[in-house]
């Protein structure tokens, strides 16, 4: 098995990602297990964000590794809360927060112009000077709901109807929204290009 470390302290990403990567011959290792602290997100996209996540863990440790960026991207707002997506009302984390702000921005937007789309990208880094990373995107559309609807997921989930269902994303069930979310897309992506491990 070959060693790879997860730019992230989310349990429940490292948990998905294991199980993915295991089949692959890779053991992934969460940076926190390694004592490794966040880095600063200081990117302008996605894409930025991941490879500095990604170089700062393969620094730190000497391994190659993982990382991942997403957030919402709603047409209507210009492309708001992106980057923002885990503290568009100001506090890290506050989904209730979040999605009440979400609301209020597109209070007088009719339904048809609020279209948005859920991001992902991973980026794998084989080494810290690696100048070739692997990148994978993974794009789930819909459209943001007038109003929060079911208990399941995360995030913007109550408020985003993705497009094929005539429900949220918080009332699918959770191993469907696995496969079929942009993390879901991600994923998928990376685990079909992923080189075999070195002996
Ligand atoms: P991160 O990539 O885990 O930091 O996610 C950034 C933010 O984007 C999260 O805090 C959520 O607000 C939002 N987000 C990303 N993926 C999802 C999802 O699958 N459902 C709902 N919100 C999401």
């Amino acid at each position: 098995m070959t060693r790879l470390i997860l730019a992230s302290s989310n349990h429940g990403k490292l948990a998905e990602l294991r199980d993915l990567l295991a089949p692959a011959g890779y053991e992934l290792v969460a940076q926190s297990d390694l004592g490794v602290g966040d880095a600063d997100e200081t990117g302008s996209t996605f894409i930025e964000n991941a490879i500095i996540k990604a170089r700062h863990a393969a620094r730190a440790t000497g391994l190659p590794a993982l990382a991942d960026d997403s957030g919402l991207v709603v047409d209507a707002l210009g492309g708001e809360p992106g980057l923002l997506s885990a503290r568009y009302a100001g506090r890290h984390g506050d989904d209730a927060g979040n999605n009440a702000l979400l609301l209020q921005r597109l209070h007088d937007v009719p339904d048809a112009a609020r279209t948005a789309h859920f991001y992902c990208v991973l980026v794998l880094l084989r080494s810290v000077t690696d100048p070739q990373p692997l990148v994978a995107e993974g794009i789930w559309r819909g459209r943001i709901l007038p109003a929060p609807r079911g208990d399941n997921g995360f995030g913007y989930d109550p408020l985003f109807q993705p497009d094929g269902y005539a429900i949220s994303s918080a009332e699918l069930d959770p191993a469907l929204k696995n496969a079929i979310s942009h993390r879901g897309q991600a994923l998928a992506a990376l685990c079909e290009r992923l080189p075999a491990p070195r002996a």
